[in-house]
């Protein structure tokens, strides 16, 4: 019998879970073979985290079983990656070896909060779904003091959400009750609120956290974390009595033994997803793709769900020996919930003429039925 091509994912998040589908609905099992490999065995769309912080949500109600993928032919290993061997085109697992045909690397970034002295005694890491029921808990039970939200690295996933964050944390203190009696103060070392998203979109995200009085610190680059208090480089000290972080990212460390990337960088692609590897691609936030001068692609679902998709239809071109390949097109949105039952959409086209393009949407009650139905579609068409 003849061997079918055999494709390998690392990873499944959004950037995995878009490939691994787009490739099984474009070609059979008796033609494609595809093990998707991910040490845990759940998906969950990121920004359902800060619906279990604000209490609305619970975790065991967010998530999608990575299990249901052979249901489409789709092998499932929940394993740890310990190694790419790309010479060999060898994957190793805590248990086993793995060969490709073809790899997709879409193993995301890792939250660092070690990289920052004294946050994990201080502070808590706002993007960690384990300590997200314990954040509720304390925001819950804060009557006065003082909020920090702050952003400890540059880059990291979905810009907006710490923003998001902000306005949610902002509703809960006021349906308590308590919004008087707690300053929200939100620090980032960017020069404004949303670089990437350009000049005017930052405006607006200023106007709209600075309305509900949220302080907002621009240039802010953290240098340790002391108890309830903010150390910056610039030696500036700030107290806070909560502290929400959102710690730097990094690569995972295989990619760094691989040498795809440096440490503490991540992988350079361009609009192919090409690695310098035959046959091998890398996509989402374990990447790094600049769009524009010195401007790269915002690490975001939305961007790794589309990379995903590009990749996919290019190695079924391949596999079919056709001519098509097809250049990831830089389109997405993300949502921004204000906190009063409405959304705005940030809508993005990353290569547009001559320069990105991005605009901020009406604050709606539609856009945040579409935030919910955007999560639905992920978990019930992948999973
Ligand atoms: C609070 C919050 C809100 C967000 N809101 C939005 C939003 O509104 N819109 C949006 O588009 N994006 C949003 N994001 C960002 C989005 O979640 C990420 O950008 C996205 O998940 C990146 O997809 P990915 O496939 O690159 O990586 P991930 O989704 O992080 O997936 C990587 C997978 O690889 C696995 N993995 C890593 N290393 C190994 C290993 N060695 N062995 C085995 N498995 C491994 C991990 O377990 C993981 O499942 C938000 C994120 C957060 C935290």
């Amino acid at each position: 019998m003849q061997k079918v091509p055999h494709v390998v994912i690392l990873g499944g998040g959004f950037g995995g879970l878009s490939s691994a589908n787009e490739l099984r609905n474009s070609l059979p099992a008796e033609k494609l073979a595809i093990t998707l490999i991910d040490k845990k065995d759940w998906f969950m769309v990121g920004f359902a985290k800060l619906w279990i912080m604000n209490g609305t949500r619970k975790f065991e109600d967010s998530v999608g079983s990575l299990n249901n993928l052979s249901k489409k032919g789709i092998n499932f290993v929940k394993d740890e990656v310990l190694s790419i061997d790309l010479e060999n085109k060898t994957i190793t697992t805590s248990t086993k070896k793995i060969s490709y045909d073809f790899l997709i690397i879409s193993t995301g970034s890792v939250l660092a909060p070690e990289k920052i002295p004294g946050l994990v005694e201080n502070g808590f890491n706002l993007y960690d779904h384990n300590q997200l029921s314990e954040i509720n808990q304390r925001l819950n039970d804060m009557e006065s003091g003082k909020i920090a939200i702050s952003i400890m690295g540059m880059p990291y996933k979905c810009p907006p959400a710490p923003f998001e964050a902000s306005l949610l944390i902002n509703s809960m203190l006021k349906k308590r009750g308590v919004r008087e009696n707690v300053e929200i103060h939100f620090y980032s070392p960017a020069p404004t609120t949303l670089p990437a998203a350009g000049p005017q979109v930052s405006k607006q995200i200023f106007d709209l956290v600075n309305s509900e009085k949220i302080i907002f610190h621009d240039s802010c680059k953290i240098k340790s974390v002391e108890s309830k208090k903010l150390i910056f480089e610039n030696d500036r000290e700030e107290s806070f009595d909560l502290l929400l972080a959102v710690p730097p990212h990094v690569a995972p460390k295989i990619i760094y033994d691989s040498g795809l990337a440096k440490e503490p960088g991540f992988i350079l692609i361009n609009r192919d997803c090409k690695t310098s590897y035959d046959n091998v691609f890398a996509i989402g936030d374990v990447t790094s793709m600049v769009v524009y001068e010195s401007m790269a692609m915002p690490k975001a679902g939305v961007f790794a769900e589309g990379e995903g998709i590009a990749v996919a239809k290019n190695i079924i071109s391949m596999i079919q020996s056709k001519e098509e390949f097809v250049l990831y097109d830089g389109k997405g949105g993300c949502f921004i919930e204000s906190g009063k039952d409405t959304a705005s959409v940030i809508e993005v086209d990353m290569f547009s003429n001559p320069k990105p393009s991005t605009t901020l949407t009406e604050q709606t009650h539609e856009n945040l039925i579409k935030k919910v139905d955007f999560e639905k579609e992920r978990l019930s068409n992948w999973l």
